[in-house]
């Protein structure tokens, strides 16, 4: 179901496109200029019912130059980012306008990376975190309009909406989320064939990470040059395959799959999960020459009295996009997640579902589960039934 705010939410991404291919209005539904010329946003703000187009369409028509360049970037509610206030237009004439992402932010300056500059940015007031339920309001791999006078500093004027958020709450204040990284398209769960073991618990953990926060999960299964069997290996790739996941099978050593690799990471923005030493490096390294990752989860450090979160870093790729290598996904996987919830997420076994005795069978102790036939007679894979046993156990 669409909420309200979903609904909102569109209708604005479709002004902002509007704006974007230039497209003039022909005629405003509003005659004459009485309407009092507020920002659109703020009247969604005042009485969410109440909005509608024409209250748009009138704001713009009588807009001041230079505002629908700035209404794109207005901070407004999305569901992604509540309650965040407004962006007001830079005061002197010889600042120019940019539109770029936050690759780094350290001690209260923020690193903007546009198309062909880097701008270290400072955060304009309005946009501080104060009220926003939030212990910080910008994060790495914001899209964010700045505001610069041609050299390498700048104000960041403006966050444009989230289509992703990576968030936990924050180790002072537990009340407030903590958001790590936004707009993440893709997970990457790297897992090693062997050395380390494959372990599908843990990769089915990522996947549902990636799922629930709106991530398209990837599936890297590396070091495949140490595979006994090719049938096995075959199997597993299959079995994450028919889950919906898009499956890699990579070595590091020998090459194989990078060149998928690379072409998986263009122009999208990709954090990493995945088991120490599973390769994660090196198939980074190899897909990218250059790229200088340090791989990790995100931790606690404490920086000038305060707890911080350590640096996550958003690393641009040659030919567009970006790694992350921090992604702290590991926390947020399972939090909060209802046991009925789980079979969403191996949707494979939803065609012999249907089939079991019970319409509500977890497909673990009852009999007569059709799921459980599947997997008996190999139509479903027994490594991802497993790994959802022992993973509704622990809900
Ligand atoms: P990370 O901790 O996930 O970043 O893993 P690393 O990239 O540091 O790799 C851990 C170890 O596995 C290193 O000794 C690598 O040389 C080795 N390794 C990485 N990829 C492969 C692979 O595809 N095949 C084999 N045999 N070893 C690999
Ligand atoms: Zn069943």
């Amino acid at each position: 179901m669409a909420t309200r705010q979903e609904k909102w939410f569109q209708k604005w991404m479709d002004e902002r496109a509007r704006h974007e291919s230039g497209i003039k209005k022909t005629k405003s539904k509003v005659q004459g200029n009485h309407v009092r010329p507020r920002a659109w946003t703020e009247a969604y703000l005042e009485d969410p019912d109440g909005y509608d187009d024409l209250d748009i369409e009138a704001a713009e028509r009588i807009m001041p130059k230079g505002e629908t360049e700035w209404r794109q970037a207005k901070i407004i509610r999305s569901p992604l980012h509540e309650g965040i206030g407004e962006a007001k237009a830079p005061r002197a004439n010889s600042q120019s306008l940019a539109q770029g992402t936050v690759v780094e932010i350290a001690a209260g300056v923020y690193t903007v990376r546009t198309a062909d500059e880097v701008y270290r940015c400072a955060l304009r007031k309005t946009l501080r975190s104060d009220h926003s339920g939030y212990a910080n309001m910008l994060a790495v791999g914001d899209e964010v309009t700045i505001s610069h006078n041609g050299h390498a500093q700048g104000m960041v004027e403006a966050i444009l909406p989230r289509r992703s958020a990576l968030a936990r709450p924050d180790a002072v204040t537990q009340y407030k989320q903590q958001i790590i990284v936004a707009n993440v398209d893709q997970l990457l769960i790297v897992a090693s064939w062997r050395e380390p073991r494959f372990w599908p618990e843990l990769v089915d953990r990522y996947l549902i990470a990636a799922l629930r926060h709106n991530l398209a999960p990837i599936v890297a299964i590396n070091k495949v040059d140490l595979a006994e069997d090719q049938h096995e290996l075959a199997a597993a790739a299959a079995a994450y395959r028919a889950a919906g996941c898009t499956v890699l099978l990579t070595s590091a050593t020998t090459g194989l799959g990078i060149d998928t690799l690379q072409e998986v990471l263009v122009g999208r923005t990709t954090a990493l999960a995945g088991l120490s030493g599973v390769g994660k490096s090196s198939l980074l390294t190899a897909a990218e020459p250059g790229l200088n990752l340090k791989v990790g989860e995100v931790s606690e450090r404490k920086h000038e009295g305060r707890h911080t979160t350590t640096q996550v870093t958003l690393h641009p790729l040659a030919r567009g996009g970006f790694v992350v290598d921090t992604p702290g996904i590991r926390d947020m996987g399972l939090a909060g997640l209802k046991r009925e919830e789980l079979l969403r997420f191996y949707p494979e076994f939803s065609p012999f579902a249907g089939e079991c005795q019970y319409g509500d069978c977890t497909h673990t102790a009852e009999p007569w589960c059709a799921v459980k036939s599947a997997m008996r007679s190999g139509r479903l894979s027994r490594m991802r039934l497993e790994s959802y046993w022992k993973i509704l156990a622990d809900l």
